[in-house]
């Protein structure tokens, strides 16, 4: 079948067409600078030269999901002879809160759950609901599917995603972990599985999902167990801007000290911080960072250190949450592409049992094992591609309503 996958932020919108048979790209773009002025738009064909870019006013979503359609059904440049040759649209949506536990068939229904959830992702799910309405209007006889990115860790237990605050907070509020990068972590999981050749019910995965945005999971059996990132994605590990897990009190100091706003502050955690902060405002891209490190220069030092320390204890104590782990699998932008990165971290957890085989891991390409093959706990580094798991996910809900 072939999904088309949106992933709508408030200015942009990202797609890609999908054979989910033979798990092909057929073409893949991006819609710039919607409801701004100034659009533009990008059409890539894969395998072919007939994509094209070039500057289009996107005056709202609407506009945008009409110009992607108009594209890929073009006669001269098109993919497809007919819009109805599209089978479905799966949608990524941020936040599904407590109320979506999988990927789900999007109805009138859905949609008011969806909004509900907004609260939750103020700048993300509006823009991800309006991108279902345009999509919606635009081909109003295909089926949409919403894949969150928080379902995938629903599963978590009880002790995993409560906060040591009254219970009465959870109750009223519904002040929780959630977890977010779901699709990688479930794919990647997923992945892992498949290339140690066993059944994913019997592994036990440690995700380190390592891009900009950063999360590592416990994954037991398919299952989230626990994940770094809380109740919003600016917790757990040290990002590239994002401050990662503080005692709570720093933020009631930083507003004492500096004069600054609660809001300021909360910028400043959310932009300033993580490995750019604790570079002196060097970079926020790992490869500057590294860099530098590679040069001796002590900010880059002191920020890749914490890094990487602060990634080996959520490991540690992710194989004590498992009761012990069969593999740790490095995704992301840097997880798949920082050799050293890799190193340095698992150089730190030998003795957990942890053997990496150095040529592996500097040379090889793609998904692979880059432990030693007797190491006790595999290691290994896989793309991620949040938007295959999306068009995946999208197939299972409708074969599951016999509509695939
Ligand atoms: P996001 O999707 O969260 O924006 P990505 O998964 O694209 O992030 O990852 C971006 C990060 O990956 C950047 O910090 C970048 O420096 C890092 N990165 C990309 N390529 C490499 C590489 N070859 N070596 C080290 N880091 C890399």
């Amino acid at each position: 079948m072939k999904v088309l996958v949106i992933n709508c932020g408030s200015s942009s919108l990202k797609y890609r067409l999908i054979e989910t048979d033979t798990k092909d790209v057929i073409c893949k773009g991006l819609c710039e600078r919607i409801g701004i002025g100034g659009g533009h738009f990008k059409y890539e064909v894969i395998g072919s030269d007939k994509g094209y870019e070039k500057d289009v006013e996107f005056p709202d979503h609407n506009t945008a999901v009409d110009t992607l359609i108009k594209a890929v059904t073009d006669p001269e440049n098109g993919v497809v002879k007919d819009v109805a040759e599209i089978g479905a649209v799966g949608h990524r949506i941020v936040h599904g809160g407590d109320k979506f536990t999988e990927a789900t068939y999007i109805t009138d229904e859905v949609m008011s759950v969806i909004e509900e959830c907004s609260d939750l992702a103020p700048l993300h799910n509006p823009a991800n609901i309006q991108g279902i309405k345009s999509c919606r209007k635009v081909m109003p006889d295909t089926a949409m599917v919403g894949v969150f990115d928080t379902a995938f860790h629903q599963s978590l237990p009880e002790e995993a995603y409560l906060y040591g605050i009254p219970y009465e907070y959870y109750e009223k509020y519904g002040i929780r972990k959630f977890g977010f990068h779901g699709m990688s972590h479930d794919y990647v999981s997923k992945e892992t599985a498949a290339i140690m050749g066993r059944d994913i019910k019997d592994v036990k995965t440690i995700v380190c999902h390592l891009g900009n945005g950063a999360s590592i999971t416990a994954v037991d059996g398919g299952r989230s167990i626990d994940t770094s990132m809380g109740y919003t994605p600016l917790d757990g590990i040290i990002m590239g801007t994002r401050c990662g897990s503080l005692d709570p009190e720093i933020v009631h100091a930083l507003v004492e000290k500096t004069g600054k706003s609660l809001d300021e502050v909360m910028h400043i955690l959310n932009f300033d911080s993580g490995v750019y902060g604790l570079s002196g405002y060097m970079s926020s891209d790992m490869r500057d960072i590294r860099n530098a490190y590679n040069k001796g220069d002590k900010a880059a030092i002191r920020a890749y250190d914490t890094y990487v320390y602060v990634i080996v204890k959520y490991i540690g104590a992710y194989m004590a949450a498992l009761g012990g782990a069969d593999a740790i699998t490095f995704t992301a932008g840097i997880g798949e592409n920082s050799s050293s990165l890799r190193r340095l971290v698992c150089e730190r957890l030998k003795g957990l049992g942890v053997e990496l085989d150095n040529d592996a891991n500097e040379n090889g390409k793609g998904a692979r094992m880059i432990s030693t093959a007797d190491s006790k706990v595999k290691v290994y580094a896989i793309p991620t591609d949040e938007e295959m798991s999306i068009a995946l996910s999208t197939v299972e809900v409708l074969k599951k309503l016999n509509k695939a």
